[in-house]
């Protein structure tokens, strides 16, 4: 009989942060990393969060019912507002398997928001596309895996 491979599935999505997430948005991020790192290892899901001019970009991958339950509980967040799923797609790897979630804020002049433009206009996150936004996500994955890598050398 053979096994069929597990059905991963990943999503990014954008939202914008609320009131209530901009007061002290450092705290905020290190409470919704917090939660998130328990849940996520529970649901056996991974993903990266960033944060950028008043907005969240988070991708998020693992097994569609596990994805959804979460991103149920994601969406009736009152920490953001506007959600906006940018891609939902069947992902035959995984991009951010190091993280049950991690967390980085970045500033449009980032070299890795340059990069990940598709054209040569400003960053607008408002105008990210599928390609756009999974090029930003792993660029700022790959700069995670550095840090990470010189902190162990
Ligand atoms: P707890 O974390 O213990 O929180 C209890 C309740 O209080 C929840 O209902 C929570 O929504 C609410 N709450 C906590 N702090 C605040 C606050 N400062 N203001 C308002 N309400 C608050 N959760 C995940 O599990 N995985 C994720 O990947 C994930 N990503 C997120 C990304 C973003 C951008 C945001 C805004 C939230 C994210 N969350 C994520 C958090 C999610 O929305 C839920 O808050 C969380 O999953 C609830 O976890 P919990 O039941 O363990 O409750």
């Amino acid at each position: 009989m053979s096994v069929s491979p597990p059905r991963l599935q990943r999503l990014i999505y954008r939202s914008r942060q609320s009131p209530l997430a901009t007061a002290d948005l450092e705290f905020e991020v290190c409470n919704i990393v917090r939660s998130s790192i328990r849940n996520n290892r529970q649901a056996n899901l991974s993903g990266l969060l960033v944060t950028l001019q008043g907005y969240f970009i988070q991708a998020l991958e693992g097994l569609p019912e596990q994805l959804e339950d979460t991103y149920r509980r994601i969406v009736a967040d009152p920490r953001h507002i506007d959600l906006e799923i940018i891609s939902s797609e069947p992902a035959p790897t995984r991009l951010f398997r190091d993280w049950e979630m991690c967390a980085r804020a970045l500033s449009p002049s980032d070299a890795v928001i340059v990069d990940s433009l598709d054209s040569r206009e400003q960053f607008d996150p408002r105008r990210l596309t599928a390609r756009s936004a999974r090029k930003l996500l792993t660029g700022v994955a790959q700069i995670q895996r550095r840090a990470s890598f010189s902190l162990a050398g």
